[in-house]
């Protein structure tokens, strides 16, 4: 392809009809993810249910909708943005440690397909709730399996000192009291050990640790519909560095695991599907000369994308000049009032000038999904481009959009 194209598209050009900064997604990119993916797994009865928070634009869920992907939410914005893009019930999954008796009464309603109950008390909800209901709800124990990612801290959600799941023993037991939950169907697995996973060791070890409980609780007597093994998969953002885990022997490891296993496995990939596929075009605003190293200063910025601040992560920085230029160290940042609003640190890069146009690459997950308004600075625009075409899926938003849910004090009440 093109240097300075995405998926058939013109950067360049795109820059000119749409201000900068924007989110780009490759749909081919995203396509050939899913398809890797399922063909790793096409021998296996398997559910794709992309995670929805990793990138939760409608036009996003739209296309995963048309590749057979279900949906993994965790708060009732997601099911409706879910729902919203024609994603089917009963290829949603709803995870998440905190769900509200009115999520819970939506979802039934709505007709998800499994509940992922993270605590005995979420349980007894999804009991009041379906009994209310009149329904018999499905529901899967989410197992905090206690194995260490080795991912960041922030994004480890396997260990038994996390806030996820329940321990085997605990699970033990909500099996042993289904009678007790008259409408509740308890009849699956899940576990999510965390997310940027590189290693398969991790996934092996969370893998064994369910399928020698799926045994204990087959020989037990309880038949298991479904076992979901979460997502995580890691995604290459250094080149050179990273190594993620090949779709073939991530599927491999569950074919081992869960040998004989007559229900269903569920994935819920979320950065694996679309980190990769994605971009934030930016502008150079200006360069700046401090006492000690040159900044770059973009018109994008952390509230933008937030996961250097957050994380330390590294995006690579592609500019887009269509000549060879020196290089040069540079810090990138963003114009937000705080020294986290820094996207690289003595990153090399051809030389700049103000108005050049860049890429941040790796930005398809956990970029839009994670922005904010700080600094009072709009949510920018998204756009799906599919072989030399480009669609806008999120206008870029105005003041006014931003502001619509303030006023002044109409009135002053006692509390
Ligand atoms: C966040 C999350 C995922 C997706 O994680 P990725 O690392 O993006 O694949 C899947 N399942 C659950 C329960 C999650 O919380």
């Amino acid at each position: 392809m093109p240097f300075g194209t995405l998926d058939g598209v013109d950067l360049h050009a795109l820059a000119t009809h749409l201000p900068t900064p924007f989110y780009a997604y490759s749909s081919s990119a995203i396509r050939e993810r899913v398809t890797v993916l399922q063909a790793a797994l096409k021998d296996l009865d398997t559910r794709v249910c992309f995670a929805v928070k990793a990138n939760p634009n409608i036009g996003v869920l739209h296309l995963m909708a048309g590749l057979g992907v279900g949906a993994d939410i965790v708060s009732l914005g997601e099911l409706r943005r879910a729902l919203r893009a024609r994603i089917s019930p009963a290829r949603i999954v709803f995870s998440g440690v905190g769900k509200s008796d009115e999520e819970i009464a939506a979802a039934l309603s709505a007709g998800v397909w499994k509940f992922n109950l993270e605590s005995a008390d979420e349980l007894a909800l999804l009991q009041g709730v379906a009994h209310r209901q009149g329904v018999v709800a499905r529901a899967a124990v989410r197992i905090n399996p206690d194995v260490d990612a080795r991912t960041h801290a922030k994004i480890s959600t396997g260990k038994a000192e996390n806030k996820f799941g329940v321990s085997i023993e605990e699970a033990r037991d909500w099996f042993g009291d289904a009678a007790k939950y008259p409408n509740v169907h308890l009849d699956g697995l899940h576990a999510h050990i965390g997310s940027q996973i590189l290693e398969l060791a991790p996934f092996e070890q969370a893998l064994q640790r369910m399928a020698a409980f799926w045994r204990e609780l087959e020989q037990a007597g309880h038949q298991l519909d479904s076992i979901d093994v979460g997502g995580g998969l890691g995604v290459c953002y250094r080149p050179g560095e990273d190594a993620p885990i090949a779709a073939t022997d991530y599927a491999d490891a569950i074919r081992r695991a869960f040998d004989g296993f007559r229900g269903r496995i569920v994935l819920e990939p979320g950065r694996y599907l679309v980190a990769e596929a994605g971009v934030l075009v930016t502008r150079v605003l200006r360069v700046k000369r401090g006492q000690e190293r040159e900044f770059l200063v973009l018109d994008a910025a952390m509230n933008d994308l937030q996961r250097p601040a957050l994380y330390d992560a590294w995006h690579d920085i592609v500019p887009l000049h269509s000549e060879p230029r020196p290089l040069q160290p540079y810090d990138v940042v963003g114009p937000v009032c705080e020294t986290g609003d820094t996207f690289a640190r003595g990153r090399q890069l051809p030389r700049c000038e103000a108005g050049d146009l860049l890429l941040i690459a790796g930005a398809g997950a956990y970029g839009a999904s994670m922005s904010s308004n700080y600094n009072s600075r709009p949510l920018l625009a998204e756009v799906l481009l599919d072989q030399g075409r480009y669609a806008i899926v999120r206008r870029r938003q105005s003041f006014e959009q931003m502001i619509a849910t303030e006023q002044l004090p109409q009135a002053w009440h006692a509390a």
